[in-house]
């Protein structure tokens, strides 16, 4: 396992995944595919917030279970806690500024958020 340093664009939130860094999730739920976010799957203990927890906006939607973080100063996501998996959080892999693997490079897992349950 690798620790793998990941940043937003203006660089006020920074973080460190554990990861291998093999394979990566592709989500095809309206979020993500408006954010074309390719994510890394991390247990939260795999997962530490370094700094510029002020800076960190918080985005839910339908059934308010997952937390879409992103930087509220430059925009970028950065990470998300899983709905499907809560005690994971979805990193997003182009965050990760010393990753040593390109994204075509990564096994993708696919995951159908489409068809999760919809809020009334
Ligand atoms: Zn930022």
């Amino acid at each position: 396992m690798k620790t793998y340093q990941g940043s937003c664009h203006c660089g006020e939130i920074q973080f460190e995944i554990d990861s291998e860094l093999k394979s990566a999730l592709k989500c095809d739920c309206s979020l993500c595919r408006k954010k074309n976010a390719l994510m890394v799957g991390v247990h939260e203990s795999q997962f530490r917030l370094i700094s510029g927890a002020d800076s960190l906006a918080t985005y839910q939607w339908n059934m308010k279970i997952a937390k879409h973080h992103f930087c509220k100063i430059c925009g970028i996501y950065t990470f998300h806690r899983r709905r499907s998996k809560p005690d994971e959080y979805g990193v997003n892999f182009f965050c990760l500024d010393n990753a040593d693997i390109e994204p075509d490079q990564l096994q993708t897992e696919r995951v159908h958020g489409s068809k999760l349950s919809v809020a009334d």
